[in-house]
């Protein structure tokens, strides 16, 4: 504050080299937000009206709704039932000569099917982007999520695995001149001071975001490791209860549990029991995108999407925070246990 760099101060710049050496990419494009990041890779790809873009059924709207502001078309693809990330075995069937990339969410902290992405988006020549903003340090084989397709977007929103006091977000890519091009289109379309080479629009991380999620970082491996011990626990003690589905972790990958969903029957009732037990937990996500009103144009009907559909009926989050203690965990279990044994 003293310094009176609100934006573009030199904290913002530190961030990105620290957050790209973190993930292990060339570039981090830093963003006021991780939906802004997305705008400006697709734009920067040349996506534009009449292309169509695949899109999990199953994610939050940013990834389909950045495809059609840019005026293309969100295919929608479901998603797995195991991993609930898209599945690669139903992509062939919606590719057509319009479609142009795919777009795939490490939803909830799990890495997608990437070996199976990479060979069909290879067959089709398709661009893959990711979408990271719930997969901070996720890792699929050796490597971090966000250098396996073209780019990568991260959201930094308050409750992310890597969290500002307000809204961030970044662009990784190992591409050079896609790097530049999203860092001068985010600047209004220039990289120099006395001119605009193109048109672009404003989007920028400030001083103050970038100042917390530097002194953050340092701790983000261990707080997932957390996450995950805490994962374990929850599995554990759930595993013998039959109405209850515990998350997988894909074989060969790093589960970084931004998210920890159980699939439960009568899941409304037990989120209105423990409820009462002092116990919130959430919904991630109450309607599959394709079952959303802003979808309705597509006509697209639940059994379209079966898995997706079934998952915004039966996905329940429970606490999983870094800081949740055992004890917490326990008494969470337990009072599951109540609601189905009544
Ligand atoms: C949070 C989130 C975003 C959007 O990030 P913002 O920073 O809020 O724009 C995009 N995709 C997924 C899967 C997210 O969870």
């Amino acid at each position: 504050m003293r310094s009176f760099q609100f934006l573009r101060g030199p904290q913002v710049t530190q961030f990105e080299s620290a957050f790209a050496a973190c993930t292990r990419v060339k570039h981090c494009i830093s963003t006021g937000n991780g939906t802004d990041g997305l705008f400006a890779t697709i734009k920067m790809l040349g996506i534009k009206a009449e292309d169509e873009i695949l899109v999990p059924a199953f994610t939050w709207i940013t990834d389909s709704e950045i495809v059609s502001l840019c005026g293309a078309k969100p295919v929608f693809v479901d998603v797995d039932s195991s991993y609930y990330t898209i599945d690669p075995s139903l992509i062939e069937k919606k590719i057509t000569h319009k479609t142009k990339a795919l777009i795939v969410t490490h939803l909830f902290g799990q890495a997608a099917d990437m070996s199976a992405l990479e060979s069909i988006c290879k067959r089709f020549n398709l661009t893959i982007i990711e979408d990271c903003a719930q997969a901070h340090l996720t890792k699929y084989g050796d490597n971090y999520v966000g250098c396996l397709g073209i780019a990568g977007i991260y959201s930094f929103y308050p409750t992310k695995n890597l969290g500002a006091y307000g809204d961030a977000g970044c662009v990784v890519t190992n591409d050079n001149r896609l790097a530049l091009d999203i860092r001068r289109f985010t600047n209004h379309g220039t990289l120099q001071k006395d001119d605009h080479e193109i048109e672009g629009f404003n989007s920028r991380m400030d001083t103050l975001q970038a100042s917390i999620i530097l002194a953050k970082l340092p701790y983000l491996q261990e707080w997932n490791e957390k996450r995950r011990l805490n994962a374990e626990h929850y599995n554990s003690h759930l595993k013998k209860i039959q109405a209850v589905t515990t998350p997988a972790v894909r074989p060969d990958s790093k589960h970084t549990f931004h998210i920890y969903a159980i699939r439960a029957k009568k899941r409304n009732d037990l989120k209105d029991f423990l409820a009462d037990k002092g116990i919130e937990t959430m919904i991630h996500y109450p309607k599959a995108l394709p079952n959303l009103t802003a979808y309705k144009h597509f006509a697209h009907t639940p059994s379209d999407f079966p898995v997706s559909s079934l998952l915004q009926n039966e996905l329940l989050s429970l606490p999983i925070y870094p800081e949740l203690k055992l004890e917490e965990i326990e008494y969470v279990c337990e009072k599951i246990k109540d609601f189905y044994g009544k």
